[in-house]
């Protein structure tokens, strides 16, 4: 290629070049095949081209493809927020089109503040999050993320909101049952709101899972329930970050619905329009909008592509393949097969410490010491070596890295689109495997594995 002006995310690196796509896999314009096995970013959750999706958005650009939001509605939007209702659980029906996971979650704490503001309670707003998460990139966002790699450089800039740990079952304390355990993470919640103060804490945000920083990390059972319960003593909203877990991604339509828990608030990504258009979205209460609608009936965010014709034409088309090919029931079964497969790697592997995940949203985590769960240090950079060498090979896998240093070990996540079969889920193990075992040799010679 001839010398390139586009910034990438590692200077000095060679890219290859993406040529196309088809169900799982994508081809680079050499012609070499890849498994998707992480669906891009967790995002591609139908697959590649996909011929329902391709003709939505060729009908919908043949009518308008943009047409501002303060000017007019679109039809494609209101059946994206009518469908949005229908699968969000209890009074979740209103949603505030956004562009990214960043803005969703950005948007959720600008709301959270106003709210408060409305009902005359403006000191209510400090927003607490969990250490090991990711919620963003943009600076609201950020502060509200345990992302230590991501946070470092700009620490000055970012609100100083107090973080709890969130649980981490593979590093539970010896002695804790899983239960006790996850209630007393989510006791921790209780501590640092009256530490705070219950008349300064707006919100508190959570990924159901633990995605981007941990690799698939699933609370204990009764987390989330004691989590809800703490929020509704101090009157503090609980935003669920469904960026990476909503649209079916962990088995169910949202991840906490795994748990029957109702937040006030659900962000959503991804998944959403399954990469096809950049289209996010943020879920409010019916009892958060009355409020604002009964007080100053503005929503003080917003962006020029917020609600767009053709991104929501693009989503609304993804939800109904979604329905149709009942993807949802496929990525909780198959996601369970992807989990036992994985969790063979983790008995067989010595470098792989844990195997874990929900539905179609499955992680793995590389340590110096199986025994020990002894981390590496990030500088090893071994879930970048994993990912290189499954890279070299033609699969696709996405880190996991922004956890504590020394506290937790490096993963990868593996999110495959809910389409996959389980032929292909074979294939895509054989590939992983071969990938791991590959960097575990060199790790071995250089006797930095135990
Ligand atoms: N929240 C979660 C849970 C995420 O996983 C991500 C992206 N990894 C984001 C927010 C940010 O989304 P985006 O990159 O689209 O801004």
């Amino acid at each position: 290629m001839e010398r390139s002006y586009v910034i990438k995310p590692e200077l000095g690196k060679n890219y290859p070049v993406i040529s196309h796509g088809k169900g799982i896999y994508l081809y680079d314009t050499e012609g070499k095949q890849y498994i998707d096995g992480c669906s891009g970013a967790v995002t591609v959750s139908i697959g590649h081209a996909v011929d329902e999706v391709v003709e939505a958005m060729y009908a919908q650009a043949k009518e308008v493809s943009f047409a501002y939001r303060s000017h007019f509605s679109s039809d494609a939007v209101e059946k994206l927020g009518a469908k949005l209702a229908e699968w969000a659980p209890g009074s979740l029906n209103w949603t505030f089109f956004v562009s990214s996971g960043s803005e969703a979650t950005e948007t959720a704490q600008k709301i959270a503040i106003q709210y408060w503001q409305e009902r005359g309670k403006p000191t209510k707003s400090r927003i607490i999050s969990r250490w090991m998460s990711y919620h963003g990139i943009t600076m609201g966002a950020l502060s509200m993320s345990g992302h230590v790699l991501r946070r470092k450089r700009f620490v000055p800039l970012l609100e100083d909101y107090p973080a709890i740990t969130g649980p981490y079952p593979y590093r539970k304390p010896e002695g804790m049952s899983l239960e006790e355990y996850g209630l007393a993470c989510a006791n921790e919640l209780e501590t640092a709101i009256l530490r705070v103060g219950p008349d300064q804490v707006a919100a508190f945000i959570a990924e159901p899972v633990i995605g981007a920083t941990a690799g698939a990390v699933v609370p204990p059972d009764g987390y989330f329930q004691r989590i809800r319960e703490i929020c509704d003593k101090y009157d503090v909203l609980f935003i669920a970050d469904e960026v990476m877990t909503g649209i079916g991604r962990t088995g169910k339509a949202f991840g906490v619905d795994h748990w029957g828990v109702v937040p006030d608030m659900i962000t959503l990504g991804k998944g959403m329009s399954s990469g096809y258009t950049p289209m996010a979205a943020t879920i409010v209460s019916e009892e958060i909008i009355e409020t604002i609608a009964n007080g100053s009936g503005l929503i003080m965010a917003g962006h020029t592509y917020s609600a767009n014709p053709q991104s929501a034409a693009v989503s609304l088309a993804v939800l109904n393949y979604v329905e149709k090919h009942q993807l949802i029931e496929k990525s909780a079964e198959q996601g369970a097969y992807l989990l036992q497969r994985l969790q063979e790697l983790a008995t067989e592997l010595p470098l792989v410490g844990d195997a874990r995940g929900l539905g179609m949203l499955c992680g793995l985590e590389f340590v110096k010491n199986k025994q020990t769960k002894e981390p590496f240090a990030l500088s090893e950079n071994v879930s970048g070596k994993v990912i290189a060498k499954a890279f070299e090979k033609g699969l696709l896998v996405y880190p996991a890295v922004g956890g504590i240093e020394g506290v937790a070990g490096d993963s990868v996540i593996l999110a495959p689109p809910l389409t996959i079969t389980k032929e292909q889920i074979d294939e895509l193990i054989s590939l992983l495997k071969a990938a791991i075992e590959s960097v575990q040799q060199e790790l071995q010679e250089k006797a930095l594995i135990g």
